[in-house]
């Protein structure tokens, strides 16, 4: 029997035998936290994430590219956490986004797609309200919140952030390259930068004050909000969510940043990237709110590979963007807080998963207790420099398990390459295993070695899909059939 189906009989048999079944408290994995405070000396520290687009594993310097210059980025990877084995909860933008603020996979949470992916400009759908995000949990706490740029988890005004918990946002709701004018094809994504292709909204709260966005000044405005946002806020316990439009194809950078780059245009849209990240810090070390303040870093999925040198590099690991493979996974995850987050590189596994119940044991704040909560507490690894307390990592494609990595190990059940790419997808006989530590690039299969550590695995893998049941899809309502 085929493992995918494997998955499916056993949680049907699950569904069968149990009409109601009751979350069991071993599932709920937040390592005893609770309402209790914190063991860190700053009470209620204000919270910043930074949510690249498209960024890849290997487009920062300290992680590796020989062109790419980012020393704002790479200073806060020297003087805080660089992890090098850190995951999105997906390989696209909206389920990626819903995991990272709910700390749910996102077949939990509607966002495992049947057709679609991601939402499009004429999706009905949404992040279900009935899911608590980070800007939620934190305004129990007495937060301000707010959220500038993408937000991608519907924008029809009952799905937008302004009714998940975020007080303000300022920002383009979906991709850059949809409502394509001109047409969606290569030639418009990769020439010469024009605003008036893209019909694309810019939002202020739940209005249009903008269309199409001019991008290329979206990096250098969204900046700007940033600093006001944090200004405004200096004196509150604030929790700022700043998911970047780039670098997402189509590009687009402000003048005064063209041409700076070796790396060509993508090298100059990340010098405006690592200016921007500048700026936050510089901010908040002029209004000495520094060292009170998290600041997280990291990307929603690989790069676009089919972007040719318009996207971004998996450095050295297998593919990007769309895939389960590492490149589409792994991504830059860096901790910044002086005083609070021990400065090193970070060998365990971490996941955007995990932000949630991390932020809520530094802040105080209460985890959801009525649902299965997918991260882990990474604040023993923050603070001291502790072992982790994720062991596993779970690489869904839609509604389907495709691999699981375990400790080093990593096995792969369904294979298939970058959507409009040659290979499909493959439903494997035999799962392929790598040690991803080893062998990052996923070159070298292992399984015909360790036949137990597949099994291991799979259990793993059968025990977790008996928990997270395939779910309708908010990505697949349309008013009418598409297109
Ligand atoms: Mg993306």
């Amino acid at each position: 029997m085929r493992l995918y189906r494997l998955f499916t009989a056993s949680l049907f048999l699950a569904a069968i035998s149990c009409a109601q079944p009751k979350i069991p408290k071993e599932l709920i994995q937040n390592d005893g936290l609770s309402s209790a405070k914190a063991p860190t000396a700053i009470e209620k520290p204000n919270v910043i994430i930074i949510f690249m687009d498209d960024l890849g594993y290997g487009d920062l310097s300290s992680y590796g590219h020989p062109t790419i210059k980012t020393p704002n980025i790479d200073r806060l990877a020297s003087e805080g956490q660089k992890w090098t084995n850190f995951y999105t909860a997906s390989s696209v933008c909206s389920p990626s986004r819903g995991a990272l603020l709910t700390g749910r996979y996102p077949i939990r949470i509607g966002l495992g797609g049947i057709k679609e992916r991601v939402f499009f400009p004429k999706s009905m759908g949404g992040l279900p309200a009935s899911e608590i995000t980070i800007a939620e949990m934190l305004k129990e706490e007495g937060y301000k919140t707010g959220i500038i740029g993408k937000w991608h988890l519907g924008h029809l005004p009952e799905y937008l952030p302004t009714r998940q918990g975020f007080d303000t946002y300022y920002g383009i709701p979906y991709s850059n390259d949809m409502d394509a004018v001109k047409g969606w094809n290569l030639t418009n994504l990769l020439g010469v930068p024009d605003i008036n292709k893209w019909n694309v909204p810019l939002m202020e709260n739940e209005s249009i004050i903008e269309r199409p966005a001019d991008q290329t000044s979206i990096t250098k405005r969204y900046t700007e909000k940033a600093v006001e946002f944090i200004e405004n806020h200096q004196a509150d316990p604030f929790f700022l969510y700043f998911p970047h439009t780039m670098v997402h194809t189509p590009l687009f950078a402000y003048e005064d940043f063209l041409g700076t780059s070796e790396r060509g245009f993508f090298g100059d849209v990340m010098n405006e990237v690592d200016w921007s990240v500048g700026q936050v810090i510089s901010t908040l070390e002029r209004l000495e709110i520094d060292r009170k303040t998290l600041v997280v870093f990291t990307s929603d999925n690989g790069p676009w590979l089919m972007m040719r040198d318009h996207g971004g590099s998996p450095g050295l690991l297998r593919e990007g963007k769309g895939t389960t493979w590492e490149g589409g996974m792994r991504v830059p995850g860096i901790f910044y807080m002086p005083g609070t987050v021990t400065p090193g590189t970070i060998t365990d596994l971490g996941s955007t998963l995990d932000l949630l119940p991390t932020i809520a044991k530094l802040t105080g704040a209460q985890v959801p207790q009525d649902r299965i909560i997918d991260g882990y507490d990474l604040t023993p690894v923050l603070q001291e420099k502790r072992k982790g307390n994720r062991n596993h990592m779970i690489f869904y494609r839609k509604q389907d398990i495709y691999a699981v990595r375990k400790e080093d190990y990593k096995a792969h059940f369904i294979t298939e390459s970058s959507y409009k790419a040659d290979n499909g997808r493959q439903e494997l006989e035999a799962p392929l295993l790598y040690n991803v530590n080893h062998d990052p690039s996923e070159r070298y299969d292992h399984a015909a070695q360790m036949p137990e550590k597949i099994e291991e695995i799979i259990q793993l893998a059968i025990s977790h899909r008996n928990d997270a049941p395939n779910m309708y899809s908010e990505m697949d309502k349309y008013p009418e059939e598409k297109n």
